[in-house]
């Protein structure tokens, strides 16, 4: 493994080949997962300059038949982008990659480095006159590559889709140290099998995205938040119904908070405000954003909270009179997984369920939870206007929330996603499957499907290098 050292050290430079050899090294940062449940040992990590680089270090790797792990901003939520503990294998990390190639304000695109952090994606279109609209709350330090590899979605699905909707092209370093350059702009291009799309949600088990293509708008005339307290999950998803009706493709966000979830941001977070918590089950903020003008969305906005009313789907509702509300409506959103931390160690399921489904399968499933494990809290919150849920599972009060885990996690999981199974629904709907839920995969997706991606792999990555047993196990 010394020659391999030797060799990545020519390509990269000594300074960017991190060692545990070093004096005074510590690789916690690339080594320890976002959510800290797991802890690797690289043999080295890599950082690389431009595509080339990369090129020739996956090369390298596979002379030396060493297992690589791409790694953006180490922010996903699945353990996927950590070493494992067999201290063999070589982080690619590709922050160093931070450029803006070029933005194309007549085409409406942006090409960028994949070790771009998203908000400096944001600014960058906003200070060119444009929005690029993926936003989640890692995006102080997620990368383009990093969202690209796990398809993101975030809080603007409903409107703009997510990373894959947002993609027009690619440049991936393959398993072999070829570099394909799919850095096109088109909309438009039926020339056989999509690639892109084959890369995008790969989570780097099929190749290194180096570059990427990205969809840009024009800035929206207003954004205007709304907060509305309903008496029920059948009437938030009434309520969505009526939002496509009166927003149209002005809906940009729509999402629903529990009761339980925002008591835990009031009394974590006391300092935040959080509105019509305390008399109602849920809660759901709604995002207008009009190209018209703000007076206009404030109609819009008007008109659907009074029909809401008449229909008795919300109890209460107050629309942001400011940005500055409006930053703290979201907020509190966004404050829910840090609260949630902040009581203690807790399961967390990203699912998605079509949305007709899911006041019964919440029904259903908090019922059958309580019966189960009785006194356990469900932290349920997320992206109603997509389907997806944060189904996230809290110990009971006073209890010892470690054993809590030890001993419940593997039948509280089982119980939620053999629920989605019932629902046809998705045990992953945004942060992917890594190697946290690898084992849960084949018994919950379709087995021709499963045959199909282990072809691909064996088709791609034939030796098996590249994030191997994350997604797919052999
Ligand atoms: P990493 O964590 O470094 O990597 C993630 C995966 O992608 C790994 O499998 C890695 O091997 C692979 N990868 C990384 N870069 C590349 C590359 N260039 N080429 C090939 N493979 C690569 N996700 C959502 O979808 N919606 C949310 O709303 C959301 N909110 C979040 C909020 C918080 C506070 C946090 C911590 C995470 C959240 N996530 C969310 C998880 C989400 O997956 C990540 O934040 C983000 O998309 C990952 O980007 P990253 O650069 O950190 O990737
Ligand atoms: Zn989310």
């Amino acid at each position: 493994m010394s020659e391999l050292l030797h060799s990545l050290r020519d390509i990269v430079g000594a300074a960017q080949v991190l060692t545990h050899d070093d004096p005074g090294a510590d690789l916690a940062a690339w080594e320890q997962d976002w959510r800290k449940r797991s802890r690797g040992r690289a043999l080295a990590v890599v950082r690389p300059g431009n595509t080339a680089e990369v090129a020739a270090v996956v090369k390298a790797c596979v002379a030396a038949g060493a297992p690589i792990v791409p790694q953006g901003g180490n922010t996903g939520l699945v353990v996927g982008s950590v070493p494992d503990d067999s201290g063999t294998q070589v982080v690619l990390s590709l922050t160093r990659m931070n450029r803006v190639r070029a933005i194309d304000g007549a085409n409406l695109t942006m090409t960028v480095d994949a070790g771009c952090v998203l908000q400096n994606l944001q600014d960058a279109a906003e200070t060119a006159g444009f929005l690029f609209p993926l936003s989640l709350a890692a995006e102080g330090s997620c990368t383009i590559g990093g969202n690209l590899a796990t398809n993101a979605g975030g809080t603007q699905v409903v409107r703009y889709g997510n990373a894959r909707d947002l993609c027009l092209g690619l440049e991936v370093v393959t398993a072999q140290g070829e570099v394909w350059n799919g850095l096109s702009g088109l909309r438009k291009d039926n020339t056989g099998y999509d690639l892109r799309d084959l890369f995008v949600g790969s989570e780097g088990t099929l190749g290194i995205i180096t570059a990427a293509t990205m969809k840009l708008y024009p800035e929206p005339a207003a954004r205007l938040t709304a907060w509305a307290a309903v008496p029920d999950l059948a009437s938030a998803v009434t309520l969505l119904g009526l939002a496509h009706q009166h927003l149209g493709a002005g809906l940009t966000g729509f999402e629903v908070m529990g009761q339980f979830a925002l008591s835990l941001v009031a009394k974590h977070f006391p300092q935040q405000r959080v509105p019509l918590w305390e008399h109602s089950p849920y809660c759901v903020l709604l995002e207008n954003s009009d190209s018209e003008s703000e007076a206009h969305a404030r109609e819009q906005f008007e008109r659907l909270l009074e029909t809401a009313f008449e229909q008795d789907v919300v109890s209460d509702a107050v629309v942001a009179e400011s940005l500055q509300q409006a930053h703290a409506l979201w907020h509190i959103r966004e404050s829910i997984p840090l609260a949630q931390a902040e009581e203690g160690l807790n399961i967390k399921h990203d699912v998605s369920i079509p949305v007709s489904r899911i006041p019964a399968f919440c029904e259903e499933t908090d019922a059958l939870l309580e019966r189960e494990m009785p006194g356990v809290r469900l932290v349920n919150f997320g992206h109603l206007g997509d389907g997806n849920l944060h189904y996230n599972v809290q110990a009971p009060e006073n209890g010892d929330p470690q054993a809590f885990l030890r001993e419940q996690e593997a039948r509280v999981n089982t119980l939620v996603f053999d629920a989605v199974a019932r629902f046809e629904g998705s045990i992953s709907a945004e942060h992917g499957i890594g190697s946290l839920k690898v084992d849960k995969l084949p018994h919950y997706k379709d087995p021709v499907a499963l045959a199909l991606m282990r072809s691909i792999k064996q088709a791609l990555d034939p030796q098996n290098l590249l994030n191997p047993g994350r997604v797919l196990t052999r």
